[in-house]
């Protein structure tokens, strides 16, 4: 494998990766191809960021790692990732998400391990009251949006051909093996009959014998804190309530899906609300980081695997294998990326 030069400091460093949690970070980690003694690059004073250096394909990358997840904390980390690696002209925001299961793409239902790479994100709040109109728009949300740079959406569009969909699939497929074999355990597949879809409006909760007080009275969203630690099986969440009769069957391989995503600084908790957003916003799944990596890089990517529904079921089952889904699409990603694609260059060719 041909590596690129070795940076001589931080400013040879044109692509950082940044993760929110520990459990992604280590799965980036793990695709890098080379990786440098972090302690010869540095940082500056003050920058509260831990760092990873090394190659991935032909590109040096530092990798970010935050104290904390959400979006205020994502752009503490991106100001301090600027102040420290002021050559960076590529942020990709990588990890897991919320996947929305049905997501207006008629045959193109999500399912848990999915990857969601983002087109454009919209930012939700819910401190402000729903329906939250805080961003006019024409008719299509796309047209307001912040998108990412021309380089980004080239090679987007590049690997939405047909012979890029299909270069994507079987290469990421070679690198989550390759992940799943370095990794083990973490990253293991955790099987069709763990992905469950519960109906929207069927909460997470104790049910039946299971039933506490503050659930056996609650009739939104407010249930008793312990039943948020819980998992479905210990509370009793009820598998005849899933969506299962209209589901797609599920093959071997993780889909791979290109669209908008919500990024807002709260968990979406909420099976109702996740499907009012997605039908208002048209987004394909929801996040806590891309929105204020954005306000200090204008060219950022979010890739993420699906580890839930977005709903009040959380579960820890799918975090691994959708951190490395999405680990798998982003080398490849960065195996397409041009270090001149983030000069504004490019020759035009297409249908008129
Ligand atoms: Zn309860
Ligand atoms: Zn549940």
């Amino acid at each position: 494998m041909r590596f690129p030069p070795s940076p001589t400091d931080r400013t040879g460093f044109e692509i950082a990766v940044i993760c929110a949690l520990p459990l992604e970070a280590s799965v980036i980690a793990g695709i890098f191809d080379k990786q440098y003694d972090d302690n010869v690059f540095g940082k500056t004073l003050g920058d509260t960021n831990a760092y990873s250096t090394g190659v991935v394909g032909y590109h040096n990358v530092v990798l970010v790692h935050m104290p904390n997840m959400g979006k205020v904390a994502a752009a503490t980390a991106a100001a301090c990732l600027r102040a420290s690696f002021q050559g960076v002209q590529l942020a990709l925001v990588d990890g897991i998400c919320g996947g929305a299961p049905f997501a207006n793409q008629p045959g193109k239902e999500i399912l848990l391990g999915d990857v969601v790479i983002s087109e454009g994100l919209i930012e939700y709040d819910f401190g402000r009251q729903f329906p939250d109109h805080r961003f006019s728009r024409k008719d299509t949300p796309r047209d307001n949006l912040p998108r990412p740079g021309p380089g980004i959406r080239a090679t987007l569009a590049k690997l939405q051909t047909e012979q890029g969909r299909r270069w994507l699939h079987h290469t990421s497929s070679g690198h989550l093996d390759l992940l799943q074999q370095k990794l083990g355990d973490m990253v293991k597949y955790p099987g069709a009959s763990n992905d469950i879809l519960f109906k929207a409006t069927y909460r997470h909760k104790h049910h039946g014998p299971m039933q506490c007080a503050s659930c056996a009275n609650s009739s939104g969203a407010d249930v008793c804190d312990l039943a948020a630690v819980m998992s479905c099986e210990n509370l009793g969440c009820d598998k005849e309530q899933q969506e299962s009769s209209i589901r797609i069957s599920r093959s071997s391989n993780p889909t791979i899906h290109f669209g908008l995503m919500a990024s807002g600084d709260t968990v979406m908790k909420s099976g109702e609300d996740r499907d009012k957003i997605v039908t208002r916003d048209r987004v394909i799944a929801f996040e806590m980081e891309g929105a204020g990596v954005w306000e200090l890089f204008s060219n950022v990517l979010v890739i993420k695997g699906a580890c839930d529904y977005a709903d009040s079921h959380k579960s820890k089952k799918w975090q691994g294998y959708a951190a490395a889904t999405a680990a798998a699409v982003t080398k490849c990603f960065l195996e397409t990326w041009s270090p001149g694609m983030s000069l504004k260059c490019f020759v035009f060719y297409g249908l008129f």
